[in-house]
This record gives structure tokens, C-alpha cells and sequence, in this order.
């Protein structure tokens, strides 16, 4: 390809996907996969490493989708809330594996989750009591959605145990596959129209302005982070347990949820026990989160402007993306 055809597809690509993340955050709707949108959102940041002097500093390859819809006030993320990057295929967190132990020196732990398909949220506490919680918004920045996120029963308003004074957890709001189920039955009943999965559904019910109509819903969380600068560990797995400790609902060892490994042969195991076992969960999940456990080697590996290095997300390829993938494939 040579510049001018580069400049050419560089712009319909920006514009394709700034269309689709308005779609996707703001409307809460999906035109595309997320196969498709990855694929673009891949072949964009190819031409962008092919001619880096195109790359503009606002490109969608650089920028955390944006949920900002000027319904609730603004507040500032105390630390950025980051997206992950992400892959289908297992070479690559083969790679990123490696990559990490150059990087870092001594033995690396990783844990590995799983991805829950809902939208994230970042919860303040103060002194044991919730006083905070911001949507990601751009990353630097979120919406103030504390009305709505107290009303969802598994997120503590008052902590117990030996919590930090000051703290931010993270987490992921979601509809239970039972809520959603019977959300779309009450709906067709009333003659209104259908939501069309969970996960848009969850961001859509999160930002309503009637917090009693969020309550009714069944919304759920499930917590992942926990930052602050007096935190009782040092690694991200005994963090998680930790909050556990302190009321939140957390994902545990002992339902398969959580796991922590020293090997590329345990994250994999990891990954192809969920991708034969996750029709079986009571909510969606879209992959897997591998991240590395100590917070001293997180530091280390730092952040992209748009992601952490210590983490990636290995996202399963649904029926519809297989197909898509085949036909890839198959053109080259
Ligand atoms: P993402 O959903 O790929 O990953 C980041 C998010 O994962 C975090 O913000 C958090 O909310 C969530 N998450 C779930 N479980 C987690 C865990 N255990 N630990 C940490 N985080 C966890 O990234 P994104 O920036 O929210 O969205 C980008 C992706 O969304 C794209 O790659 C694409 O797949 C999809 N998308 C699709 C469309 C479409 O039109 N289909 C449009 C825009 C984006």
C-alpha cells in the first residue's frame, strides 16, 4: 500500500470505528461483532506501525471508548481507568508471556479471570463507607452514577474487617443471565420492545436517571481491582481476596473464577476449561483477563496511553466470529 491509498484507509477506518464505539458506549447498541470491530480496530493499528506519520494522537487505536453522555456530572479518575488489550489467538498470549518475562526480572505469578461481558465501574470508599462510584467514561474521566450503583444489593454500602481508610475497587456491572431472561419476558408481556443482550443492557440500565428503576432490575458486580496507597498486599490475587474480607462479592479459586499460576501452561488450562465451560455460567463472559500478579512487576511493565502491559485479555471467538474468522482465513 502506498501512502496516499495509506491515508485513504486510515481515514475510513477512524471513521468506521469512532462510529461504532459511539454506537457501542453511548446508544448501547452493536452494528458489528466485536470480531469485526477488533479486526478493524487490528488492521488499523497495523498501517499505523506500517506509516507512523499518520498516526493521529486522538486515533480510536490510542483512546479508551468514551461512555461520557453528559446526563451525570463529570469527576476525574484518581488513577486512569485503562481498557485492556486483547487477542483471539493463544499464540499471542503465548508472546505476551514471553514478553513480560524479559521484561521483569525474577519469577512471575499471573492471575487469570475471567471477562465479564458488562461495564466497568470504579467504587470509592472512605473510612468503610461507599462514597463514590465513576463510570470509565474516557479514562481520565467518568460520570458520577452513585445513585444507581447503590442500589445493586452485592456492592456494600458499609465494609467490615480490616479495610483500607481510603480506597477505589473496581469492577464489573452485569445482568445475570436469570435478570436479564426475565427483564426481556416483563418487557414482551408489555408490548415493549426487546433489549437485545446483557451486556448492552447492563451499560444502558446503569446510566437511567431513576436509580428506582436501576434497583428493580437486578443488576450485579463483580469486583477485580483494588487501588490505593496503604493496600494490606502486595499482589493483585491476595488484593482480591482481600475484598472479599470486606463484603464485596468477588470471584473465589473455589468456583474456578480465579486462578493463579506461574506457567503458560496453567493460563492456558485457564483459558480452555472457560471456553468449553462458560455456557454454563449464570452471565456472559467474552474471554479471559491474564494479568500479572505483583504490584512491584505491574509498576514495572506501566501502562500504553490506552492500556496496562501487565494484563491482557484472551476473548473467545463466539459462533458468529468463528465463522468470520474461517473466512479470514480463508482470503489469505
Ligand atoms: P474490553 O471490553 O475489551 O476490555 C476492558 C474491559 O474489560 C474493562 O474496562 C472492564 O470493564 C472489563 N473487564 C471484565 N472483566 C474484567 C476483569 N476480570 N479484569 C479487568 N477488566 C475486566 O475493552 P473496552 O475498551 O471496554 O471495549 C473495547 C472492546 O469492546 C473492543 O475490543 C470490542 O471487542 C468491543 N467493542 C465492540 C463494538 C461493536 O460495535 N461491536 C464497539 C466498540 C467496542
Amino acid at each position: 500500500m502506498n501512502t496516499k491509498e495509506a491515508v485513504k484507509r486510515i481515514e475510513d477506518l477512524t471513521k468506521e470505528l469512532n462510529h461504532y464505539n459511539h454506537l457501542y458506549y453511548i446508544e448501547n447498541v452493536s452494528e458489528v461483532s466485536d470480531f469485526e470491530y477488533d479486526q478493524r480496530l487490528k488492521e488499523l493499528q497495523g498501517l499505523e506501525e506500517q506509516f507512523p506519520d499518520l498516526a493521529a494522537s486522538n486515533s480510536p487505536t490510542k483512546r479508551v471508548g468514551g461512555d461520557i453522555t453528559k446526563k451525570f456530572k463529570t469527576v476525574k479518575h484518581e488513577y486512569p481507568m485503562l481498557s485492556l488489550s486483547n487477542t483471539y489467538s493463544e499464540e499471542e498470549i503465548v508472546e505476551w508471556e514471553n514478553r513480560v518475562k524479559k521484561l521483569v526480572p525474577g519469577k512471575v505469578n499471573y492471575v487469570c479471570e475471567l471477562k465479564y461481558d458488562g461495564v466497568a465501574i470504579g467504587i470509592r470508599y472512605e473510612n468503610g463507607a461507599l462514597t463514590q462510584a465513576i463510570t470509565r467514561g474516557d479514562g481520565s474521566k467518568g460520570e458520577n452514577v452513585s445513585a444507581n450503583v447503590k442500589t445493586i444489593r452485592t456492592i456494600p454500602l458499609h465494609l467490615k474487617g480490616n479495610f483500607p481508610e481510603v480506597f477505589e475497587i473496581r469492577g464489573e456491572i452485569f445482568f445475570p443471565l436469570e435478570s436479564f431472561n426475565a427483564l426481556n419476558k416483563s418487557r414482551e408481556e408489555n408490548g415493549e420492545e426487546l433489549f437485545a443482550n446483557p451486556r448492552n443492557s447492563a451499560s444502558g440500565t446503569l446510566k437511567l436517571q431513576d436509580s428506582s428503576v436501576v434497583a428493580e432490575r437486578g443488576l450485579d458486580c463483580f469486583l477485580y481491582g483494588v487501588y490505593g496507597t496503604d493496600l494490606p498486599a502486595d499482589g493483585h490475587y491476595k488484593s482480591v481476596l482481600n475484598a472479599g474480607e470486606w463484603g464485596f462479592k468477588i470471584p473465589t479459586p473455589e468456583k474456578k473464577y480465579l486462578k493463579r499460576t506461574d506457567s503458560i501452561e496453567g493460563i492456558m488450562e485457564f483459558i480452555h476449561y472457560w471456553d468449553r465451560n462458560r455456557a454454563d455460567l449464570p452471565f456472559e463472559i467474552d474471554g479471559v483477563v491474564i494479568k500479572v500478579d505483583d504490584y512491584g512487576q505491574q509498576e514495572e511493565l506501566g501502562n500504553t496511553a490506552k492500556s496496562p502491559r501487565w494484563a491482557i485479555a484472551y476473548k473467545f471467538k463466539t459462533e458468529q466470529a468463528s465463522a468470520e474468522l474461517e473466512a479470514v482465513t480463508y482470503q489469505v
